[in-house]
């Protein structure tokens, strides 16, 4: 039997992705422990607030499985704190990642006075119908390496990018009816 795909579930509104995922027709598991990551091919790190997420991360020992889950060949979609946790550097403030992805990112980067907004961006790689794109408290990229691709942008920043086996949005899909990003990772990521 093939492997499945497991949704992180320490903190965060990971149930919204694996609504997502039913709509794909896709089951999927709540990961919890390093054990659980024997059973999946996919992994996504969902929004919330990445400072509990990873403080949970290391109560549970889970950094140093989730890089050997990685360096196996596990895939990883992170959507907004999950793409924080994937970073290289994370800044404003400062905080350990697990550093997956060879991009650099702020946090709360659009600033106090917008808690969230929402905006339909192209993406051409989706389709012709423009993305809805949900943002809350969310990071901005600040670099990206040489590998990493820009599939969609918003007030010029990349927001949906992907580096071989992660996918990383600053927006949240899950929280809208769009299942486009969730099959993508599902079809051409995992
Ligand atoms: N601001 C949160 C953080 O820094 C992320 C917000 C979100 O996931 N919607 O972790």
């Amino acid at each position: 039997m093939s492997k499945g795909v497991g949704v992180l579930a320490l903190q965060g509104d990971y149930a919204e992705h694996q609504r997502m995922l039913a709509r794909l027709d896709c089951p999927s598991t709540q990961i919890r422990k390093a054990s659980q990551l024997a059973s999946i091919r996919a992994l996504i790190l969902p929004g919330g607030e990445s400072t509990t997420m990873l403080k949970f991360m290391q109560e549970e020992d889970l950094l140093e499985p989730l890089r050997e889950f990685y360096e196996g060949g596990g895939a990883f979609y992170g959507t907004c704190a999950g793409a924080i946790l994937l970073a290289r550097t994370v800044t404003g403030p400062s905080q350990p990642s697990l550093g997956f992805m060879n991009i650099d990112v702020e946090r709360n980067a659009y600033g106090r006075q917008v808690d969230s907004h929402e905006s339909f961006e192209p993406c051409p790689e989706l389709g012709d119908e423009r993305l809805p794109m949900i943002f809350i408290r969310a990071p901005i990229i600040t670099s990206l390496g040489a590998d990493v691709v820009t599939l969609a942008r918003h007030r010029d920043e990349a927001v949906l990018v992907r580096e071989r086996r992660i996918l990383v949005s600053t927006f949240h899909p899950e929280l809208s009816t769009d299942t486009r990003v969730h099959r993508y990772f599902l079809e051409e990521v995992a």
